[in-house]
């Protein structure tokens, strides 16, 4: 019998906090300052849904999440409305996606800890309550982004195909 299973994992959080990023750093070990940020990263479309955070957008998101295995919802440490949008996604997850999903809350662009408007204190409060696993991560180093994505491997069944 094959022994491949699929594993869907979806990134959310507000436009620009660096989701496309991640997944490009990820996946090719690139990163590019001036890239338009997009609704979708195409080259995973299979595994990582990339949902962009626009109010527009919203209404598309149930189907992406709701058979999603992982759930990791980013936010940008110099954005406070963006840890906002990061409750706000995480609250819709506890609604609607399937209970058993794993789900991360990331803070991005920890290499602009500089211009920080998120404590790491503040956000690890949060995840604790939520029961969520935390980062701080930055796209652009590369710092943490590896071990996001072996985090959430390492919390997804392998012991049944995906259906
Ligand atoms: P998305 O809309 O959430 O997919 O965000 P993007 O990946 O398109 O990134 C939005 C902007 O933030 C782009 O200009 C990126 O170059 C920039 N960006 C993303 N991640 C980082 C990071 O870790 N550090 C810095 N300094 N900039 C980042």
């Amino acid at each position: 019998p094959p022994v491949t299973s699929s594993r869907k994992l979806v990134l959310l959080g507000e436009s620009a906090v660096g989701k496309s990023s991640l997944v490009l750093q990820f996946v090719k070990g690139q990163f590019d300052d001036y890239r338009e940020s997009t609704i979708g990263a195409a080259f995973l479309t299979q595994t990582i849904w990339d949902t962009a955070g626009q109010e527009r957008y919203k209404s598309l998101a149930p189907m992406y999440y709701r058979s999603a295995h992982a759930a990791v919802v980013v936010y940008d440490i110099t954005s406070a409305p963006s840890l906002q949008k990061a409750r706000s996604w995480i609250a819709e997850l506890q609604r609607q996606a399937d209970p058993g999903i794993t789900v991360m809350l990331v803070g991005n662009k920890l290499d602009l800890a500089d211009q920080r408007q998120v404590s790491t204190e503040e956000a690890q409060k949060f995840a604790d309550e939520e029961g969520l696993l935390f980062m701080e991560v930055s796209a652009k180093t590369a710092q943490g982004v590896k071990d996001v994505f072996d985090q959430i491997a390492e919390k997804m069944p392998i012991d049944s195909p995906a259906s």
